[in-house]
């Protein structure tokens, strides 16, 4: 991109870091009467329309929500519109249709021709790429959204949240010369310190290491405590999702497929989306071969292969198809075959392969369709396990997750 265009966008984003003062105290007053479908209550309210069509790409978003106080997660495979919605909130991208309101003040009604600046909104947004500005340090950054506040009040604010995210001795250092997780603690501090109604954040640590992550995660669910307001929180990561989520949308091809708390979504997926995102590294087509309903299991075959697995049984028919989700961190591995077990699937297979990520070791084991499993490790070490050694996976009834098949 050239350097002109690269200015645009990063001032497009500054817009979207910027009060204006005399909008927060008479915020009410700028829009006309709320009308009577958009409540006047303490929370975002959206119903919306944004579609793209260009070179024979068509994505239309179409979701309606509401937002209380706390933390939601956003969670969606890359393409499901995810950005686009916290654009269209943020007043970055025009929808085509529908409304947006924040404690009944209208942000957005296309009917009746309301669209309130980015500056107007109120609204705290921390990018994906953080859009800090390069040139000015830490503490300038952070004033930046102040501009229009007294000197004085801009100082005792901006001490405050360099405080509360830890970062008061990095005032006068530019972007270029910190951490990444320093440079994510400024653009978090920079959303908040203008004291926003709403606060997007568009998958805000993705890039950093674990400790890290967790020492900002718990600065931002102290904040979240203190201040609630709520904040859409885009991530694709499972802890995060638990650690930080008080109820999550799932957004798939521009709609809302499952809302609910993080356990009621992760635990339960009934759609092959959420499984994937939520960790299911081993999905199968299976056929339901025999149902046991005095035991409360199925017995399913994978698909086009000769293993059989019981699983909890739900409402299908023999001789149909479902899904099966086994999380690879579920599954035991054995090197001699065991006996006397509770689990009901002991399937033997042979290691494929071994591979170290981070701290897990990921095994791909061949037992008539290729299963990964996940091993500490110590687990490694002692079983001695290599490719091509003869081992015996076990995986509990329950840990076969049924999906319907999209
Ligand atoms: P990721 O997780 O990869 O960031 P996302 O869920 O945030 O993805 P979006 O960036 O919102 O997805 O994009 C949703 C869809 O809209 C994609 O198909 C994208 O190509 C398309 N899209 C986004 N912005 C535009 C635009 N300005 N013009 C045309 N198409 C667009």
């Amino acid at each position: 991109m050239r350097k002109d265009g690269r200015r645009a966008l990063l001032a497009a984003k500054a817009d979207a870091i910027m009060i204006l003062p005399s909008v927060k105290a008479a915020s009410h007053n700028l829009a006309p009467a709320t009308p009577a479908s958009v409540a006047f209550t303490d929370e975002l309210v959206a119903c919306l329309r944004k579609r793209f069509a260009s070179g024979g790409h068509d994505f239309a978003l179409d979701v309606s929500f509401n937002l209380t106080a706390g933390i939601t997660i956003l969670f969606g495979p890359s393409g499901a519109g995810k950005t686009t919605l916290l654009n269209c909130i943020a007043g970055l991208t025009t929808p085509d249709s529908g409304k947006i309101a924040i404690d009944g003040r209208i942000l957005f009604d296309r009917e009746r021709e309301i669209n309130l600046s980015v500056r107007r909104r109120r609204i705290g947004y921390v990018f994906q790429d953080l859009a800090l500005f390069p040139h000015l340090n830490v503490r300038r950054n952070v004033e930046y959204g102040l501009a229009d506040v007294d000197r004085n009040e801009r100082r005792r604010r901006s001490d405050a949240i360099l405080e509360s995210f830890r970062i008061s001795h990095l005032g006068e250092h530019k972007p270029g010369q910190i951490s990444g997780g320093e440079r994510q603690r400024v653009a978090l501090a920079r959303a908040l310190v203008t004291d926003p109604c709403v606060l997007l954040l568009d998958e805000p640590l993705a890039a950093l290491d674990t400790p890290t992550k967790l020492k900002i995660i718990d600065d931002l669910r102290a904040w979240n405590h203190e201040h609630r307001i709520p904040i859409l929180y885009v991530t694709h990561n499972r802890e995060e999702v638990f650690a930080l989520g008080e109820r999550m949308l799932v957004l798939e091809n521009g709609q809302i497929i499952a809302d609910g708390t993080p356990h009621e979504v992760m635990t339960a997926p009934h759609l092959e989306t959420v499984a994937q995102l939520a960790g299911f590294e081993n999905i199968f087509d299976a056929i339901v071969v025999a149902t046991n309903e005095d035991r409360g299991t199925m017995t399913c075959r994978i698909a086009g292969r000769q293993v059989e697995l019981e699983t909890p049984l739900v409402r299908a028919e023999t001789g149909s198809t479902l899904r099966v989700g086994i999380r690879a961190g579920d599954i035991l591995l054995a090197t001699v075959q065991p006996s006397g077990l509770s689990a009901r699937n002991v399937i033997p297979g042979r290691i494929v392969s071994l591979a170290q990520r981070d701290v897990i070791v990921v095994a791909r084991v061949n037992c008539g369709v290729e299963m990964e499993v996940h091993l500490t490790l110590a687990a490694r070490d002692s079983l001695q396990l290599q490719p091509g050694r003869d081992v015996w996976l076990i995986v509990k009834t329950h840990s076969c997750h049924l999906m319907a098949r999209p």
